[in-house]
């Protein structure tokens, strides 16, 4: 399939990484949108959170497990955003799950 984040996640488009495991991946964003903005992706393709089901459930709980510890790593006491844009409307670019986490500034809200 020619998916830039699966070629990511098999090491075939070079990125930054912050932490990898059997299942996920996490690196930083090539365009920050904020001081500290990585992406986590799980390795298995998945178009997008609305492709989810319940059997993801253990995927999802690793998926906010280690970026919850990512972030204490990163010294993200003040707090931090994860966000997973979906479709067009949402704003999604690249067609495999991703979250985005965002931190060391201040958020507007709502979001654009
Ligand atoms: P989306 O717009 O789908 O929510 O988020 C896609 C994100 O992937 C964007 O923030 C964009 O900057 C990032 N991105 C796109 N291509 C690459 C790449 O080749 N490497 C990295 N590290 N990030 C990328
Ligand atoms: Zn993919």
């Amino acid at each position: 399939m020619d998916c830039l984040f699966c070629k990511i996640a098999a090491g075939e488009i070079p990125s930054t990484k912050l932490y990898e495991d059997g299942t996920l991946l996490a690196f930083y964003d090539i365009e920050p949108q904020a001081p500290l903005h990585f992406l986590v992706i799980p390795k298995q393709h998945i178009d997008s959170a609305a492709a989810l089901t319940e059997q993801d459930a253990s995927l999802l709980g690793h998926i906010y497990a280690v970026i919850a510890r990512l972030c204490a790593e990163q010294g993200c006491e003040n707090g931090y955003r994860v966000v997973t844009n979906v479709g067009r409307d949402g704003g999604q670019s690249v067609g495999h799950l991703h979250f985005h986490v965002l931190a060391k500034r201040s958020l507007a809200w709502p979001p654009g």
